[in-house]
């Protein structure tokens, strides 16, 4: 009943709202995916393919990606993204376009912006991904997304109505008291949804230094934990997320809870740190509106206009390229400036090189290494972790036993709503039960809620 109720609910605040993507420069998942495989083509350091995975009758087929400069011998260290885990927030996978065009297309305008704000030329960039290997999911939760993209403004979860970001198998089913069921049901079991375990299995196998899933709401940065009300302690997050704070965000950071309250459990993040012990995760809120109106969904999660969409995509590809060079220069000791002579090449040059396998690029970067340049003061290294086709990086991180955090910022504005929409079962009974007026009413509720909750 409440599932049925819920989709006359957003049913409602569909034909209530007014606020949609302009598409004249927002981008279909399908044209997302589309450019991405037609810049792979002549653009050697950029690798895409699908994979498909099923629970039942649901099924997806994902895209992923690699940037690499595979023709490039040594160690690498390596970075992986997530964009679009939550349908409604278009401007995540967006980044992604953009920062496929920035390391893909020198002299295009993207490639111009990043120069131009960052210091990011083309030469800086190549030289980046030298020494670096960038995974990417470009769209995570894309069966969902299409649907956004017809007009299902406010919706998050998965195509069957799963929140992959409470899919993941640490600290999987727990429900605090602010628990949404329309929000963040996590599934019959962790990793009950093929988009959660293609992802598993993807950072799993590359294992990277560093984890960051790109969300919007508001404009915040996290770092772990969800589940409990403390940050980590680690030095390396807390230097690591000052530094890209002050040149990309210069706004609120903490653990998600530490801003909010809210705890929420089974989430990648949580995953990601805990679990696959990778010790520079981040969750990035970019943008969105917390204040927007009841009805426009769109507005709360996403940039608005053709400027306000720029200075989202200019900004944050910037921000993960920061966050590339800066886990070059902690495990490798190389500070990427551009400038410097590679092997076999000059200074400066030009970022697209001769491809070759990239399973050949698995380079492995030892923990020795890693303790000799990586993250100062957190202590020694541990023995590294072996890797199918490479070693791992494995930095050194402590966390204390009894670290306490509370989750995510923007879940903070579900919080405050979330005693609001507590009651939302029995109201929508009745609004099922009488329609007209009360049904509107109630949808008008229903959407506020679904409106202000984020990752
Ligand atoms: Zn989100």
């Amino acid at each position: 009943m409440l599932l049925a109720a819920s989709s006359l609910l957003l049913a409602a605040h569909t034909l209530a709202s007014a606020d949609a993507p302009d598409w004249s420069f927002y981008h279909t998942t399908d044209e997302i995916f589309a450019e991405l495989e037609s810049l792979a083509k002549s653009c050697p350091v950029l690798k895409v393919w699908r994979q498909k995975a099923a629970s039942g009758s649901y099924a997806v087929n994902t895209q992923l990606g690699l940037f690499s400069d595979a023709a490039s011998a040594g160690k690498k260290a390596r970075l992986h993204v997530t964009f679009g885990e939550h349908g409604r927030e278009l401007i995540s996978s967006e980044v992604a376009l953009q920062l496929a065009r920035v390391v893909c297309t020198p002299g295009s305008p993207e490639a111009a912006a990043a120069a131009k704000r960052f210091g990011y030329t083309s030469a800086w960039v190549a030289e980046l991904l030298r020494h670096l290997e960038l995974q990417f999911v470009p769209v995570e939760n894309l069966v969902t997304r299409r649907k956004v993209e017809k007009g299902d403004l406010c919706n998050r979860m998965n195509g069957r109505g799963v929140d992959i970001n409470r899919n993941w198998d640490n600290h999987w089913g727990i429900k605090g008291p602010e628990y949404l069921a329309s929000e963040e049901y996590g599934g019959t079991k962790a990793f009950s949804e093929p988009e959660t375990r293609i992802s598993r299995d993807a950072i799993a196998a590359f294992k990277p230094l560093g984890f960051v899933s790109i969300h919007a709401g508001i404009r915040e940065m996290y770092m772990p934990y969800d589940h409990i009300s403390r940050q980590a302690t680690d030095p390396a997050l807390h230097e690591v997320m000052a530094l890209i704070n002050k040149k990309h965000c210069r706004c609120k950071t903490g653990s998600a809870g530490q801003i909010s309250g809210y705890h929420a459990y089974g989430t990648a993040t949580d995953y990601m740190y805990e679990i696959l012990k990778i010790p520079l995760t981040f969750t990035w809120e970019i943008a969105g509106d917390p204040d927007a109106p009841m009805k426009e969904c769109f507005k709360a999660f996403n940039p608005v206009t053709k400027a306000e969409y720029d200075e989202s995509v200019q900004n944050w590809a910037g921000a993960i390229l920061t966050f590339g060079g800066e886990i070059v220069r902690r495990s490798l000791d190389i500070t990427v400036t551009g400038k410097q002579p590679a092997a076999g090449g000059a200074a400066g040059a030009p970022a697209v090189v001769a491809a070759a396998p990239v399973a050949a690029s698995a380079a492995a970067v030892t923990a020795a290494a890693a303790a000799t340049a990586g993250l100062r003061g957190v202590g020694a290294a541990p023995p590294p972790i072996a890797a199918a086709g490479g070693a791992a990086v494995v930095m050194p991180r402590s966390i204390t036993s009894t670290a306490q955090s509370r989750s995510s910022a923007a879940w903070a504005i579900e919080a405050k709503l979330g005693k609001q929409l507590a009651e939302q079962p029995r109201s929508t009974s009745v609004g099922v039960v009488l329609g007209g007026v009360v049904g509107v009413f109630v949808a008008l509720r229903a959407g506020r809620a679904l409106c202000r909750a984020a990752s």
